[in-house]
């Protein structure tokens, strides 16, 4: 695994993400009883480059999978 911004190789190990703040909404993800529900996205993971500090966040498998799938109906 690289940096996406420095590419260099030199990763911390991966630990959890501690904070709820950074996330990202799929609007309109799927249907609900009135209307469409977003799909929110939060980091569960993440590592940091020790290179030039960069932050990486990865999301939860749970989360990936459903992203897999795409959007229902
Ligand atoms: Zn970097």
């Amino acid at each position: 695994m690289r940096c996406p911004v420095c590419a260099s190789e030199k990763l911390s190990e991966e630990t959890e993400h501690a904070s709820s703040e950074v996330h990202l909404r799929f609007k309109d993800w799927e249907p609900g009883f009135v209307q469409y529900k977003a799909l929110m996205v939060y980091p569960a993971r993440g590592r940091v480059c020790l290179a030039c500090g960069y932050l990486l966040f990865f999301a939860g498998e749970e989360t990936l999978e459903t992203l897999r799938k795409g959007r229902p109906g």
